[in-house]
């Protein structure tokens, strides 16, 4: 056998293969582009006229779990099939299936609103389709996210040394927030890792009884471990206590413990309800414990001054995250961290392959500031949805909104057999129905309660569970949710109220 390299050869302009030929028929490439443009039409037809008259569906589907399953092919299709029929399939298979968060009774959680600007702007970026993760493969897409995330620190009233980027949800955003905490401890844990380490003590991690299961995952992925998060007990208004909060401290640091961080959040997922953070603040820092605040929901209230004064203190952070895809109208997916020191991102993160070098001096390559190394355009639908409504614009929304909720509380405290759960500082209210029965019958009838409203498709609010209780949990954050749904939900709770009531003959 000779070990002479071979030459390699030429292609030739039509190989002989024909598994080497492009694919001519019926045309090469992509889709046909008349087909295309006339799809993409159809299309934007459709979207308008979905957004238009979503009413027409219920919030929620009736269906079974499996049923899309069984209406789809069990195998995918040999040969291919037009762009026209493929619509036709979406059409008649997914939006009945679907539940509606573009739905103005959309109620339940904390809504999301896919707004026309934004939904525009992700028709675009997915033509683009570009993946910023160095400055040189993105650098429109890089710069957009910088510029974007800066013009919504302004909005919020933050300090101009906090530095954003764009990540798919809160969830990540606290991870990053905490791994970037993890890597300013001083044990060299980039390089040498937990396991096995008899020379690092537990890194504990603070936040109240009321903080997101983001934050869970958070001490599970980074190998923190959960029984090294601390959840603090939180008072009447289900704000985390201050005084728990220096005593578990205090207690933890006799114990040889290494306290790394606090997460305050701003807006709790149940209630809303806001941490003391001036306080909380001052820990942090006479500790030396790195402050992350969770303002995935609430924080987006901060673009109007009013509410400002709820979020004091804010500006003391080390990381805050917020979510322009929960209430600023943005789709979904779009969540925003803020680090004081986008160095110590690099720092836990950066890990540059040859391939991936490059020589561009004072440039952002995003990849350096997480886990992925790709990243979609995401900081298009930001940018557009920013400049479609404008800062005025936003924030009568916001302002419209949480004068729904308010109204809605009101409406609450004045029915006899039903009461407020917690406080209403922003558009998310708790309230339950307080039948004279023993507690557990009465959230029974409470869950009942909810299926009842729910059932009848107009609109869907969700539940959570405050001091072991089950109570219902109604947020107005749809771009599309007016009076019109509050008042339903108002009939809907009074029918069924009366109903259960009958039916328990009391
Ligand atoms: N933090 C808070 C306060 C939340 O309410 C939520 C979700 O509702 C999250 C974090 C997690 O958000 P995401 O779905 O973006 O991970």
């Amino acid at each position: 056998m000779s070990s002479t390299p071979q030459t390699p050869q030429p292609p030739t302009a039509q190989s002989a293969n024909p598994a080497l030929r492009p694919p001519q028929a019926p045309h090469p490439g992509d889709v046909d582009p008349a087909a295309f443009r006339a799809a993409m039409h159809q299309a934007a037809d459709w979207v308008a006229d979905y957004l238009e008259g979503v009413e027409r569906y219920p919030v929620l589907p009736s269906m079974v779990p499996g049923d899309l399953r069984r209406a789809l092919p069990p195998t995918p299709p040999q040969e291919r099939e037009p762009l026209d029929e493929i619509l036709a399939d979406f059409e008649r298979q997914i939006p009945p299936r679907t539940t509606h968060w573009n739905h103005p009774g959309f109620m339940a959680y904390f809504p999301v609103t896919g707004s026309g600007p934004g939904i525009l702007a992700e028709t675009l970026a997915a033509a683009l389709n570009v993946n910023a993760m160095l400055w040189r493969t993105g650098p429109a897409q890089t710069e957009l996210e910088e510029h974007a995330c800066d013009w919504y620190r302004q909005m919020l009233g933050l300090p101009g040394d906090f530095c954003g980027h764009i990540n798919d949800t809160a969830s990540l955003s606290s991870l990053l927030a905490l791994a970037a905490a993890r890597e300013r401890a001083p044990f060299e844990l980039r390089r040498r890792g937990l396991a096995g380490r008899t020379d690092v003590p537990p890194l504990t991690v603070y936040c109240s009884d009321q903080a997101h299961s983001s934050i869970d995952k958070a001490m599970i992925t980074l190998g923190l471990g959960l029984e090294n998060l601390r959840r603090i007990e939180s008072d009447g208004a289900f704000r985390l206590r201050v005084d728990r909060l220096a005593a578990a401290l205090a207690a933890d640091q006799a114990a040889g413990r290494y306290p790394l961080a606090i997460v305050a959040t701003v807006g709790t997922t149940s209630t809303t309800s806001v941490d003391p953070l001036p306080e909380i603040a001052a820990i942090a820092r006479r500790e030396n414990l790195w402050l992350h605040v969770d303002g995935a929901y609430a924080l987006a209230a901060s673009i109007c001054p009013e509410y400002r004064p709820l979020f004091a203190g804010i500006e003391l952070a080390d990381s805050i995250v917020t979510n322009p895809h929960k209430w600023l109208f943005v789709p979904v997916d779009c969540s925003l961290l803020f680090v004081r020191e986008p160095a110590l991102l690099r720092r836990a993160f950066s890990v540059i392959p040859d391939y991936l070098m490059t020589n561009e001096v004072g440039v952002t390559n995003l990849m350096d500031y997480g886990v992925q190394l790709g990243r979609r355009f995401r900081s298009l639908k930001l940018w557009m949805v920013l400049k479609a409504f404008g800062v005025s614009g936003l924030q009568a929304r916001i302002r419209f909104q949480c004068g729904l909720a308010r109204d809605f509380a009101a409406w609450i405290e004045r029915q006899s057999h039903f009461e407020l759960s917690a406080p209403v500082p922003f558009g998310t209210v708790c309230f339950r129905a307080v039948p004279p029965l023993p507690p557990e019958e009465q959230d029974a009838f409470n869950e009942r309660l909810l299926a009842l409203v729910n059932a009848d498709g107009r609109v869907f609010i969700s539940h959570t569970r405050l001091r072991g209780r089950y109570v219902l949990h109604l947020s107005v954050g749809n771009l599309r949710t007016t009076a019109a749904q509050l008042h339903t939900t108002q009939e809907l709770l009074l029918a069924a109220h009366t109903l259960l009531r009958s039916e328990a003959g009391r």
